[in-house]
């Protein structure tokens, strides 16, 4: 999906759940890595996160893109755009947006170093940290964990 396309999609979404059209730009966002999207405050422009615009994250996409909606007409409309604010619980929940950016694996490449397996359930366990595998075991089975370089497991 390019970046017309992106633009379109959201224009539809703002119409058919917002009953109120989307007026500002989309942009997408190559280095984002923890979130799916981004409202802009000061100029009311949404970001969305690139790897969300595979086909097979198509779902997701539109949950996302709802969400940031959300943030959007809210925030025009003068009312609770923050995620604590009810308006904004009550509005994500009725157009069916999602709630965090759905999981893919960007966070745990970034942050986590050390990867460690259970020799005996394949349990893997990201750290920030190396471990003490003397002092700790699998949580699931008790195993032996075994420290691996980040591709040999992913
Ligand atoms: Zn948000
Ligand atoms: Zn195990």
């Amino acid at each position: 999906m390019n970046q017309k396309e992106l633009q379109r999609l959201v224009e539809d979404i703002s119409i058919n759940y917002f009953h109120k059209p989307f007026l500002h730009q989309v942009k997408i966002n190559k280095r984002m890595r923890t979130t799916g999207g981004r409202y802009h405050l000061d100029d009311h422009h949404i970001e969305i996160n690139q790897h969300f615009l595979a086909k097979k994250y198509h779902a997701d996409l539109i949950g996302i893109i709802k969400h940031e909606l959300c943030h959007y007409h809210l925030h025009l409309a003068g009312h609770g755009y923050r995620h604590r604010d009810a308006d904004f619980k009550i509005l994500l929940q009725r157009v069916g947006g999602s709630r965090y950016a759905p999981d893919i694996g960007l966070r745990q490449k970034q942050n986590k170093k050390y990867f460690y397996i259970c020799k005996n359930c394949k349990a893997i366990y990201p750290r920030v940290r190396k471990l003490d595998t003397k002092r700790f075991v699998c949580g699931k089975c008790h195993g032996k964990l075994v420290l691996k370089e980040k591709n040999e497991i992913f």
